[in-house]
Protein backbone atom coordinates (compact mmCIF):
# COMPACT_ATOMS: atom_id res chain seq x y z
CA UNK A 1 0.00 0.00 0.00
CA UNK A 2 1.88 3.60 -0.76
CA UNK A 3 2.46 5.84 2.20
CA UNK A 4 -0.53 7.81 3.47
CA UNK A 5 -0.61 11.61 2.86
CA UNK A 6 1.06 12.44 6.46
CA UNK A 7 3.25 9.44 6.01
CA UNK A 8 4.65 10.62 2.27
CA UNK A 9 4.96 14.13 3.99
CA UNK A 10 6.78 13.36 6.70
CA UNK A 11 9.67 11.12 4.38
CA UNK A 12 9.36 14.86 2.62
CA UNK A 13 10.19 16.36 5.44
CA UNK A 14 13.00 14.38 6.72
CA UNK A 15 15.12 15.04 3.42
CA UNK A 16 14.12 18.52 3.41
CA UNK A 17 16.60 21.16 5.36
CA UNK A 18 15.96 23.64 7.72
CA UNK A 19 13.42 25.95 4.90
CA UNK A 20 11.48 22.75 4.19
CA UNK A 21 13.90 22.90 0.23
CA UNK A 22 14.63 19.31 -0.86
CA UNK A 23 18.27 19.37 -2.47
CA UNK A 24 18.50 19.43 -6.57
CA UNK A 25 17.87 16.28 -7.73
CA UNK A 26 19.91 14.29 -10.92
CA UNK A 27 17.34 16.01 -13.40
CA UNK A 28 19.32 19.56 -13.16
CA UNK A 29 22.26 17.80 -14.34
CA UNK A 30 20.98 16.31 -17.14
CA UNK A 31 21.80 17.29 -20.59
CA UNK A 32 17.81 18.64 -21.52
CA UNK A 33 16.89 19.98 -17.72
CA UNK A 34 16.41 23.70 -19.47
CA UNK A 35 17.80 25.59 -16.10
CA UNK A 36 21.23 26.43 -15.09
CA UNK A 37 21.68 24.40 -11.38
CA UNK A 38 23.35 27.65 -9.50
CA UNK A 39 21.11 29.81 -8.03
CA UNK A 40 17.77 27.18 -8.67
CA UNK A 41 15.98 26.31 -5.60
CA UNK A 42 13.51 23.71 -4.74
CA UNK A 43 10.19 24.88 -4.26
CA UNK A 44 8.76 23.65 -0.28
CA UNK A 45 6.65 20.85 -0.80
CA UNK A 46 3.61 21.96 1.38
CA UNK A 47 1.89 19.62 3.59
CA UNK A 48 -1.23 17.62 2.12
CA UNK A 49 -4.57 19.18 2.24
CA UNK A 50 -7.77 16.40 1.98
CA UNK A 51 -10.32 16.48 0.32
CA UNK A 52 -8.33 17.89 -2.71
CA UNK A 53 -10.03 20.67 -4.75
CA UNK A 54 -12.19 19.04 -7.14
CA UNK A 55 -10.75 18.90 -10.87
CA UNK A 56 -12.64 21.23 -13.85
CA UNK A 57 -15.44 19.31 -14.68
CA UNK A 58 -15.73 16.74 -11.29
CA UNK A 59 -17.69 16.70 -8.49
CA UNK A 60 -20.67 19.11 -10.42
CA UNK A 61 -17.79 21.74 -11.53
CA UNK A 62 -17.73 22.99 -15.05
CA UNK A 63 -16.40 21.57 -17.40
CA UNK A 64 -14.39 24.02 -20.10
CA UNK A 65 -13.85 21.22 -22.43
CA UNK A 66 -17.53 20.50 -22.81
CA UNK A 67 -18.25 23.78 -22.54
CA UNK A 68 -15.93 24.72 -25.71
CA UNK A 69 -17.30 22.56 -28.32
CA UNK A 70 -16.00 22.93 -31.35
CA UNK A 71 -13.44 26.16 -30.64
CA UNK A 72 -9.71 25.36 -32.08
CA UNK A 73 -10.90 22.03 -33.66
CA UNK A 74 -8.46 20.57 -36.62
CA UNK A 75 -10.36 17.48 -36.87
CA UNK A 76 -12.92 15.78 -35.71
CA UNK A 77 -15.50 12.45 -36.19
CA UNK A 78 -18.23 11.42 -34.25
CA UNK A 79 -16.84 11.07 -30.85
CA UNK A 80 -13.68 13.01 -30.94
CA UNK A 81 -12.01 15.88 -31.85
CA UNK A 82 -8.16 17.54 -32.13
CA UNK A 83 -7.70 20.89 -31.07
CA UNK A 84 -5.06 23.31 -31.47
CA UNK A 85 -4.41 26.11 -28.65
CA UNK A 86 -5.64 29.88 -29.85
CA UNK A 87 -1.97 31.24 -29.29
CA UNK A 88 0.83 28.84 -31.01
CA UNK A 89 3.75 27.77 -27.97
CA UNK A 90 7.49 27.33 -28.55
CA UNK A 91 6.76 23.69 -30.04
CA UNK A 92 6.47 23.69 -33.65
CA UNK A 93 2.92 21.92 -32.92
CA UNK A 94 1.50 21.17 -29.77
CA UNK A 95 -2.70 19.26 -30.21
CA UNK A 96 -4.97 18.21 -27.92
CA UNK A 97 -7.09 14.94 -28.29
CA UNK A 98 -10.29 14.80 -26.29
CA UNK A 99 -13.59 12.94 -26.62
CA UNK A 100 -16.56 14.68 -27.55
CA UNK A 101 -18.31 13.38 -24.19
CA UNK A 102 -17.76 13.92 -20.64
CA UNK A 103 -14.66 10.89 -20.16
CA UNK A 104 -11.83 10.82 -17.98
CA UNK A 105 -9.48 7.91 -19.26
CA UNK A 106 -10.51 5.52 -16.55
CA UNK A 107 -13.82 5.65 -17.34
CA UNK A 108 -13.29 5.47 -21.09
CA UNK A 109 -15.80 2.30 -22.08
CA UNK A 110 -13.72 -0.34 -24.56
CA UNK A 111 -15.14 0.67 -27.65
CA UNK A 112 -13.64 4.61 -27.11
CA UNK A 113 -10.26 3.05 -25.59
CA UNK A 114 -9.72 1.10 -28.57
CA UNK A 115 -10.49 4.66 -30.72
CA UNK A 116 -7.84 6.54 -28.75
CA UNK A 117 -5.36 3.73 -29.06
CA UNK A 118 -5.88 3.97 -32.83
CA UNK A 119 -6.24 7.50 -32.69
CA UNK A 120 -3.10 8.24 -30.38
CA UNK A 121 -0.69 6.18 -32.92
CA UNK A 122 -2.21 7.81 -36.24
CA UNK A 123 -1.73 11.23 -34.74
CA UNK A 124 1.60 10.07 -33.97
CA UNK A 125 2.44 9.04 -37.46
CA UNK A 126 1.19 12.59 -38.97
CA UNK A 127 2.80 14.57 -36.24
CA UNK A 128 6.19 12.76 -37.14
CA UNK A 129 5.84 12.73 -41.27
CA UNK A 130 5.72 17.08 -40.72
CA UNK A 131 9.29 17.74 -42.27
CA UNK A 132 11.51 19.27 -39.28
CA UNK A 133 9.82 17.37 -36.76
CA UNK A 134 11.62 14.31 -35.32
CA UNK A 135 9.46 13.17 -32.58
CA UNK A 136 6.03 13.51 -30.85
CA UNK A 137 5.37 13.39 -27.70
CA UNK A 138 2.40 12.01 -26.24
CA UNK A 139 1.52 13.13 -22.40
CA UNK A 140 -1.75 12.45 -20.45
CA UNK A 141 -1.98 14.16 -17.38
CA UNK A 142 -5.59 16.02 -16.35
CA UNK A 143 -5.15 16.36 -12.67
CA UNK A 144 -6.75 19.87 -13.74
CA UNK A 145 -9.47 18.99 -15.92
CA UNK A 146 -10.99 16.03 -15.58
CA UNK A 147 -12.27 15.16 -19.27
CA UNK A 148 -9.86 13.59 -20.74
CA UNK A 149 -6.80 15.78 -23.00
CA UNK A 150 -4.13 13.68 -24.56
CA UNK A 151 -1.39 16.38 -25.47
CA UNK A 152 0.73 15.41 -28.43
CA UNK A 153 3.80 17.80 -28.62
CA UNK A 154 6.33 18.02 -31.71
CA UNK A 155 9.75 17.96 -31.12
CA UNK A 156 12.03 20.02 -33.76
CA UNK A 157 14.23 18.19 -35.60
CA UNK A 158 18.24 19.29 -34.74
CA UNK A 159 17.26 19.48 -31.01
CA UNK A 160 18.55 16.49 -29.22
CA UNK A 161 18.93 18.90 -26.13
CA UNK A 162 14.81 19.05 -25.93
CA UNK A 163 14.47 15.41 -25.80
CA UNK A 164 12.62 13.79 -23.49
CA UNK A 165 10.14 15.25 -20.96
CA UNK A 166 11.56 18.83 -20.25
CA UNK A 167 10.19 19.75 -23.76
CA UNK A 168 6.86 20.46 -21.82
CA UNK A 169 8.93 23.31 -19.74
CA UNK A 170 10.84 24.32 -23.14
CA UNK A 171 7.91 24.62 -24.71
CA UNK A 172 6.60 27.59 -22.66
CA UNK A 173 10.59 29.06 -22.48
CA UNK A 174 11.14 29.31 -26.29
CA UNK A 175 9.32 31.85 -28.34
CA UNK A 176 6.25 31.29 -29.85
CA UNK A 177 5.87 29.36 -33.16
CA UNK A 178 4.55 31.80 -36.16
CA UNK A 179 1.31 31.39 -36.01
CA UNK A 180 0.52 30.92 -40.00
CA UNK A 181 3.06 28.24 -40.00
CA UNK A 182 1.51 26.51 -36.72
CA UNK A 183 -1.69 26.76 -38.06
CA UNK A 184 -0.11 24.98 -41.60
CA UNK A 185 1.10 22.33 -39.97
CA UNK A 186 -2.13 21.80 -37.34
CA UNK A 187 -3.75 21.42 -41.24
CA UNK A 188 -1.62 18.71 -42.47
CA UNK A 189 -1.55 16.41 -39.53
CA UNK A 190 -5.67 16.63 -39.62
CA UNK A 191 -5.46 15.84 -43.54
CA UNK A 192 -2.95 12.54 -42.85
CA UNK A 193 -5.46 12.01 -40.40
CA UNK A 194 -8.72 11.89 -42.27
CA UNK A 195 -6.64 9.87 -44.74
CA UNK A 196 -5.58 7.24 -42.66
CA UNK A 197 -8.07 6.69 -39.70
CA UNK A 198 -11.06 8.89 -40.87
CA UNK A 199 -13.19 11.79 -39.93
CA UNK A 200 -13.16 15.07 -40.72
CA UNK A 201 -10.18 17.76 -41.60
CA UNK A 202 -11.69 21.31 -40.62
CA UNK A 203 -10.54 23.85 -43.10
CA UNK A 204 -11.16 27.24 -41.05
ZN1 LIG B 1 -16.35 17.51 -20.00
Amino acid sequence: MPLSPDEFYANTVAAANAEGRMPLSRMTAWEIFPFEPDGLRVVPLRAPALPETPRRGESGSACDSCDATGRGSVWEDERWRLITFAEPSGAPLVLMLLPKDHFDLTDLPDDLAGELGRLVVHTSRAIESLEHVARSHVSRWGDGGAHLHVFFIARPEGFVQLRGTCLAIWDDLLPRTPKDVRDADALLVARALEDSYGGTAMTT
